[in-house]
């Protein structure tokens, strides 16, 4: 199985905080502090259990909480019980936290672990030093949050321009293929039938020609807001190119879906998105066919798109199933 790299890498944490572990369990042997020794071996244990988990389930989530959860308990443990000198224990506890959590639980849980150890730094720690630890600890906590809430902005941006069409904000082709690859995977258990349709914009070069290429643009962006107060919010709507559109997945069998091109058909016509003269589209639909692909599917589509557009446009053909 292929692994994402957010993947790989919480592996590689567990596996570098089991050898930490590992390594002060030997310690703790040799100098036979039994106590110690199996409350290292548990925590070992223990993320020896989430490292299983993860691998096998591929979810990424609930080890992530796990492991800061058991980063904070040792962390904050081993300050309890050998006093200050594990202070240094905390800051790594932070970095990894706001590297496991979302930014705001990251803030939230390294806060509480700061709080939690500063009972016992007030007693072992002369003011000063107590003084400097925790705003240190406040520090990092705060600084880790601005990090990593500044990265779930950027990486939600790069989401946004990987998956949204600039022009129209509806998803863009690599968007569509995620979704029709799940739609075909998920299709292979269920008994439902689904659609897709595919539409185009009547004789637009002529709209381009006439008004000029941004009210021509303007004209696509009014367009996919109106499709899409119509659509349900799981039926994906997507630019395939140009001005045409694919709704996919629609739950409904061939003749469901006919009707509903009829709807989005005349929503068009009567929509008056150009003052001055009527806006239509063409649609194709297709029902889904097992075992066919993705291309295959909107091949078929592309069929009956092209014989709408031939007999005449502004209407709706279904696709014959091959
Ligand atoms: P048909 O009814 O056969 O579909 O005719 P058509 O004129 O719509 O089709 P054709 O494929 O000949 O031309 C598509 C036009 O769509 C030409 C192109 O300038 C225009 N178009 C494609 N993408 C955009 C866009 O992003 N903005 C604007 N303004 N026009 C676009
Ligand atoms: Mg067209
Ligand atoms: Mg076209």
């Amino acid at each position: 199985m292929k692994r994402i790299s957010e993947e790989r890498l919480f592996l590689f944490l567990t596996v570098f905080a089991l050898l930490v572990i590992s390594v002060f369990a030997v310690f703790r042997a040799l100098k036979s502090e039994w106590v110690m020794f199996f409350i290292d071996a548990s925590f070992a244990v223990v993320v020896i259990l989430i490292w299983i988990y993860q691998y096998r389930t591929g979810d990424i989530k609930l080890p992530k909480i796990a492991l800061s959860l058991l980063a904070s308990v040792i962390a904050s443990a081993s300050v309890y019980f050998n006093g200050i000198a594990s202070i240094y224990w905390i800051y790594p506890s932070i970095a990894a936290i706001c590297y496991l959590l979302k930014a705001r639980q990251a803030l939230f849980s390294s806060l509480i672990l700061s709080i939690a150890v500063m009972p016992k730094l007030y007693i072992d720690a002369e003011l000063l030093e107590f003084a400097s630890i925790s705003s240190t600890l406040i520090m990092c906590s705060f600084f880790g949050y601005f990090f990593s809430n500044s990265i779930e902005k950027q990486h939600q941006l790069l989401e946004q321009l990987a998956t949204k069409d600039s022009l129209t904000g509806v998803g863009n082709r690599r968007a569509m293929d995620e979704v029709l690859a799940r739609t075909i995977n998920q299709q292979a258990r269920a008994a439902s039938k689904v659609s897709l349709i595919l539409l185009d914009l009547d004789h637009f070069k002529k709209i381009n020609d006439d008004f000029g290429h941004i009210a021509g643009d303007q004209i696509l962006v009014r367009f996919t807001q109106l499709i899409e107060k119509r659509i349900r919010q799981t039926d994906c709507f997507f630019r395939f190119g140009g001005e045409e559109f694919v709704i996919v997945p629609l739950p409904m069998d061939l003749e469901s879906a006919i009707t509903f091109c009829e709807k989005l058909r005349e929503l068009t016509e009567e929509s008056q998105l150009v003052e001055t003269r009527k806006l239509t589209i063409s649609l194709g639909v297709a029902e889904y066919v097992a075992g066919e692909t993705a291309e295959a599917w909107i091949h078929r589509a592309d069929q009956a798109l092209y014989q709408a557009k031939k007999t005449g446009r502004n209407r709706v053909v279904a696709a014959p199933a091959e």
